[in-house]
């Protein structure tokens, strides 16, 4: 936490200047202070690397941002490696999103409401007076959040996490008394945007139904029911209010079918039995079921089976042959047989269609190291860089890549923004002074590390303080 105004318990003794929520913090503190507590999420918890779901979960709530009320939508993710469900907001525009999420929402207007509720967290700053809360707590709120969503990762069964909650446990029972009020705000205000972004209202109704169940037959709920408890009131309430709006928006997509594809996929024991289920699916509808056709197809080439995995994808590349999705499932196959330069021609056919894209950027780069055209695959990077400057995942690719093309300052100054990119700022610090050596008298290159080393410090005074 930074130095805060000192402030009357209980109001009287100092005069309150306008909205209490902003005296005690100003919007660039927050801003700043959730990247850090960012960072050391990402260090502390597994994530998912997948550029196809990160992409689809940037898009999907960047479009929901839109018609929100969130003022500054400068927002950052973190996607977290974990089959329980979950998902949460964090100052400074932070979004979290457990895998599992996809594994329980059965429709992206589902996936989507929860998003909404999330994002009206933001919007209605409920952390900044959440923050306010935190002065009669004796474990500071940040902190306690960070605990009990490593703990929701966990799964809450890992006795380490267990040991760690139990510290953090009264001042989380706190923040959830607190909260009661900020989640109908949520719930009222995430509605009105999901039917504005143009989904069918009664998604959310529908998730709290399903969350409703979760609870009811699980001994040991998700971490996101405990925070964000379903009685029967809200569920009618959320019902009645959906009943009021606008019915026929948007209820699902093939492409958030074929995302939760490939994360049942991810959590599947293994490819096999994965395999052995979509080919159910599948058989139940007649060989008609595109998810369940895609799912199959990347099932088959992760277990070794290529032609199979081939030939199970070729109708859905001939319906769409333009479809991002189901082009990279093709290049995921060409790729896994070791046909690298179809697999690079067909993902440079992709990027005339779909510019600036993310997962084919980062596939090209991919693709060129394995070809071992290291140079090709460095400029590949560093475009990439240049506009994800805040992805750890391409920071580490480029380092790797940086290494084997020879260029070594490069890969201290790729590790060093891994490394603040995940909350290691001693392994970071190390980067940058190994980078500064490496310069040969590049006044510019020497003054931009200056400025990193400074970026670092500032970063680990705010760590101190959280
Ligand atoms: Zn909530």
């Amino acid at each position: 936490m930074p130095a805060l105004p000192i402030q009357a318990d209980d109001g009287y003794n100092l005069p309150t200047l306008g909205d209490t929520s902003s005296s005690i913090m100003s919007r660039e503190q927050e801003y700043q202070m959730g990247r850090t507590w960012l960072t050391m999420l990402r260090g502390a918890v597994p994530t998912l690397d997948d550029p196809q779901l990160k992409s689809f979960v940037e898009s999907r709530v960047y479009a929901l941002a839109e018609t929100s009320q969130l003022t500054d939508r400068r927002l950052a993710f973190v996607l977290i490696d974990s089959p329980q469900l979950n998902a949460f907001a964090a100052p400074g525009g932070v979004v979290g999103v457990n895998g599992g999420l996809f594994l329980h929402a059965q429709t992206e207007a589902e996936f989507a409401s929860v998003m909404a509720h999330e994002l009206a967290h933001l919007s209605q700053r409920h952390f900044a007076r959440g923050l306010e809360q935190q002065q009669r707590m004796q474990v500071p709120f940040m902190t306690a959040m960070l605990a009990s969503i490593i703990l929701a990762a966990a799964g809450g069964g890992d006795a380490g996490f267990a040991a760690l909650a139990s510290t953090q446990a009264a001042a989380i029972q706190e923040q959830r008394r607190f909260s009661r009020q900020n989640e109908q705000e949520a719930d009222r205000i995430g509605l009105t945007n999901l039917v504005a972004a143009g989904y069918d209202p009664l998604a959310m109704p529908n998730m709290f139904e399903r969350l409703a169940q979760l609870s009811r037959f699980d001994s040991n709920p998700p971490e996101f029911l405990l925070t964000h408890p379903v009685s029967q009131s809200r569920m009618a309430d959320t019902r009645n209010r959906a009943a009021q709006l606008p019915s026929g928006g948007e209820d699902d997509t093939l492409e958030y079918q074929m995302m939760r594809a490939r994360v049942q996929t991810y959590y599947e024991s293994s490819p096999g039995l994965s395999a052995k289920r979509f080919r159910a699916l599948l058989d139940e509808h007649d060989g008609d079921h595109k998810a369940a056709r895609y799912g199959l197809a990347l099932a088959l080439t992760r277990s070794g089976q290529h032609d199979t995995a081939e030939q199970t994808l070729a109708p859905l590349l001939e319906q769409q042959p333009h479809d991002l999705t189901i082009g990279l499932a093709q290049v995921e196959i060409d790729n896994n047989r070791g046909r690298l330069a179809a697999a690079l021609t067909r993902t440079r056919k992709l990027m005339h269609h779909y510019p600036g894209n993310f997962p084919l950027q980062f596939t090209e780069a991919d693709l060129l190291l394995k070809q071992q055209d290291y140079a090709a695959a460095e400029k590949a990077i560093n475009r990439l860089a240049a506009s994800r400057t805040e992805d750890p995942d391409v920071w580490y690719l480029a380092a790797e890549i940086r290494g084997l093309a020879g260029n070594i300052l490069g890969v201290h100054l790729a590790r060093a923004e891994y490394f603040m990119l995940t909350g290691d700022t001693e392994q970071a610090g190390e980067q940058l002074e190994l980078a500064l050596k490496r310069t040969n008298g590049n006044f510019v290159m020497s003054s931009r590390i200056r400025e990193r080393q400074q970026d670092l410090s500032r970063m680990r005074k705010q760590i101190e303080s959280l």
